[in-house]
C-alpha cells in the first residue's frame, strides 16, 4: 500500500507545522488522504474557522474544500497517521493508530495557541487492519453535533471545523454517502499514545531510548506546561504531567456525568492528555436518569454505561501510570507507589466536581451550598432522581419553573425534599446557567443525520442551531427542548461507522 501523492500550494492561505512529526517520528507515518472523487461541503463551523484565523469564504472554494479533505495541502505540511496503542473494553491492542485519520499539522491561532488540524475518513491507513479507512456522512454529522454541543455547554472537547460528503459510496450494512469530518482538537496524544511508547522503547532495546521521555517532555509543553517545573520532586516532570492528566480527567468526567452524556467507548486510545473529550461514536445523551444506560451496540457488559464512566477513567488513568512507570523512578516499588499516591487523587478530585456540580446545578451558592443541609438535598435529590427516573435535562428545568412535582411518581417525597430545597434559598439565576434546556435529543438527531444521509440538510440547521444555545427557555426552540417521545423506542448506536 502506498500514500498517494497530493498536491501541494505555496499559496494557500494557511501554515500547518508538524512538531507532532519532528518531535515523536517513532509515532508519525507519513501519509496522504485517499482524493475524493466530488468534494461537496455539508456543514462549515464559521464561528471555529474564525477563531482559527482561516477564512470562512476561502474554506467554501473548491481549494478550501480540497483542503478539508486533505487533498490540496499547504507547502510545508506533513500529514501523518498518528500510532497508538490501546486497551478497548479491557483487552490491549499494541497496534491502533489511525487507520482512517490523519494529522494534517498543527495550527497557531491568532491568539497564539496550537491547535491539531486532523481529518476522519480520510482513506486507508497502514493502520487500517481490516477497516475500509472511510466514514459516512450520518456518523461525522453526529460528531458534528454532539461535540459542537459539548462545547456550547462548556464541556472541554474536540471540536468540528466541517464535514465534506467525498462522492464516494461507503459500503457498510447498505452503501452509504461516504464523508470526511475535518477536526480541530488541542492535540491528540491519548492514553493510548503512552502505552505505544512503552512498548516500543521497552521491546527494542536502546532504539528508543528517550522515546517515552520525548513524549511526555511534548505533552507537559503543549498541555501542562507547569509540570516542567517539577524536576526536584520526586516523580519529576512525567509524575507532575500524570496528576494533571488525572485532575483534567477527573472534572472532564464529572462534566459529563452532570450533562448526562454518556461517551460509549471510553477504551484508552480514546481517552486524552489534554482532558478533551473525544471521539464520538456511540456516544448520546440520557434522558430518563438511570445510572445503567448505554447506548452502545457492542458494550453488552454495560462497562461504559453513564454510572460506570468515572470508574472507567481511573481504570484508564491506571494504565497511563504504568506506562509511565519508568520515568517515575528508577526502582519500580518506589515507582509504583508514586503512582498509586497520584492516582488515588482521582476520586476526591471527581467528587468535589460532582459535588459542586450538583449544588450549583440546585442553586445552592455560598453560604447556602456548603451548609450540611445542603450536602442531604444534594443527596435526596439524586435519591429521587435514581428512583423516579425523570427525564435529566427538563426536570432540571421544571424544578427551575416550579413544575418539577408534575414529573415525579413519589408526590409525598418530593415535596418534602422541595421544602427543604426551598428554605435553603436557591439562586434561580445560578440554576438557568447551569442546567441546560437544550441537548443533542437522540431522536432530533436520528432525524436530522437520516435526512442527511438522503441529501437533505434541512432539519440540520435548525438543530446545530439549538445545541449551539443551550441555556435559556426559547419560543424558538421548543421542539429540542423535550425528551423522545414514547415511540422513539430504545436508542441504539453503533462504533466504527
Ligand atoms: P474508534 O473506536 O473510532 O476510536 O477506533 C478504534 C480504532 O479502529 C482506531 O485505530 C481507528 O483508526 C480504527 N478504525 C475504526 N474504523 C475504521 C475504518 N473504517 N477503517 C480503518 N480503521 C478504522
Ligand atoms: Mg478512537
Amino acid at each position: 500500500m502506498t500514500a498517494e501523492t497530493v498536491p501541494t500550494s505555496p499559496t494557500l492561505p494557511v501554515t500547518l507545522s508538524h512538531r507532532f512529526a519532528d518531535d515523536l517520528p517513532e509515532l508519525a507515518l507519513d501519509w496522504q488522504a485517499e482524493t475524493a472523487p466530488a468534494p461537496q461541503l455539508l456543514v462549515l463551523n464559521q464561528p471555529l474557522a474564525v477563531e482559527l484565523g482561516l477564512d470562512p469564504a476561502w474554506l467554501r472554494t473548491d481549494d478550501g474544500v480540497r483542503f478539508l479533505v486533505g487533498n490540496l495541502v499547504p507547502e510545508g505540511a506533513r500529514p501523518v497517521a498518528q500510532a497508538y496503542a490501546g486497551h478497548q473494553f479491557g483487552g490491549y491492542s499494541p497496534r491502533l493508530g489511525d487507520g482512517r485519520a490523519l494529522l494534517l499539522g498543527e495550527l497557531t491561532t491568532p491568539d497564539g495557541t496550537l491547535r491539531d488540524l486532523h481529518l476522519k475518513g480520510s482513506g486507508r491507513t497502514p493502520f487500517a487492519r481490516g477497516g475500509d479507512g472511510l466514514a459516512v456522512v450520518g456518523p461525522m454529522l453526529r460528531e458534528y453535533v454532539v461535540s459542537e454541543a459539548m462545547h456550547a455547554l462548556g464541556v472541554p472537547t474536540t471540536r468540528a471545523l466541517a464535514v465534506v460528503a467525498t462522492g464516494r459510496t461507503v459500503q457498510r450494512e447498505v452503501p452509504m454517502p461516504g464523508a470526511v469530518l475535518t477536526r480541530v482538537a488541542s492535540s491528540h496524544l491519548r492514553v493510548g499514545s503512552f502505552q505505544y511508547a512503552r512498548a516500543l522503547a521497552g521491546g527494542e532495546g536502546d532504539r528508543h531510548p528517550d522515546l517515552l521521555r520525548r513524549l511526555v517532555d511534548h505533552a507537559v509543553a503543549r498541555h501542562h506546561p507547569d509540570a516542567a517545573h517539577a524536576t526536584d520532586r520526586p516523580g519529576g516532570p512525567a509524575l507532575a504531567l500524570f496528576e494533571a492528566v488525572v485532575a483534567a480527567q477527573a472534572d472532564l468526567v464529572a462534566r459529563w456525568m452532570l450533562v448526562g452524556f454518556v461517551h460509549g467507548v471510553m477504551n484508552t486510545d480514546n481517552v486524552t492528555i489534554s482532558g478533551e473529550t473525544i471521539d464520538y461514536g456511540p456516544c448520546a445523551f440520557l434522558e430518563a436518569f438511570d445510572p445503567t444506560t448505554t447506548f452502545s451496540s457492542i458494550d453488552e457488559g454495560g462497562r461504559y454505561a453513564y454510572g460506570n464512566q468515572p470508574p472507567m477513567a481511573e481504570w484508564d488513568l491506571a494504565r497511563l501510570a504504568e506506562a509511565l512507570l519508568p520515568l517515575f523512578h528508577d526502582d519500580e516499588a518506589e515507582a509504583i507507589t508514586l503512582a498509586t499516591t497520584a492516582l488515588q487523587g482521582f476520586r476526591p478530585r471527581y467528587s468535589q466536581a460532582w459535588d459542586d456540580g450538583w449544588r450549583a446545578k440546585l442553586g445552592l451558592a455560598d453560604e447556602a451550598a456548603t451548609s450540611e443541609a445542603a450536602a442531604g438535598v444534594v443527596d435526596d435529590f439524586l435519591a429521587i432522581l435514581q428512583t423516579d427516573h425523570p427525564d435529566l435535562t427538563s426536570f432540571l428545568v421544571h424544578l427551575h419553573a416550579g413544575t418539577a412535582r408534575d414529573h415525579v411518581l413519589d408526590v409525598v417525597t418530593f415535596d418534602s425534599w422541595q421544602q427543604r430545597w426551598e428554605s435553603l434559598g436557591p439562586d434561580r439565576d445560578l440554576m438557568e446557567r447551569t442546567n441546560p434546556v437544550r441537548v443533542p435529543r437522540n431522536h432530533l438527531v436520528e432525524e436530522a443525520l437520516t435526512a442527511a444521509t438522503a441529501g437533505d440538510l434541512a432539519p440540520l440547521g435548525p438543530l446545530l442551531a439549538a445545541i449551539a444555545s443551550p441555556w435559556g427557555e426559547s419560543a424558538d426552540f421548543q421542539a429540542y427542548a423535550g425528551a423522545a417521545p414514547d415511540t422513539f423506542g430504545q436508542y441504539t448506536t453503533y462504533c466504527g461507522t
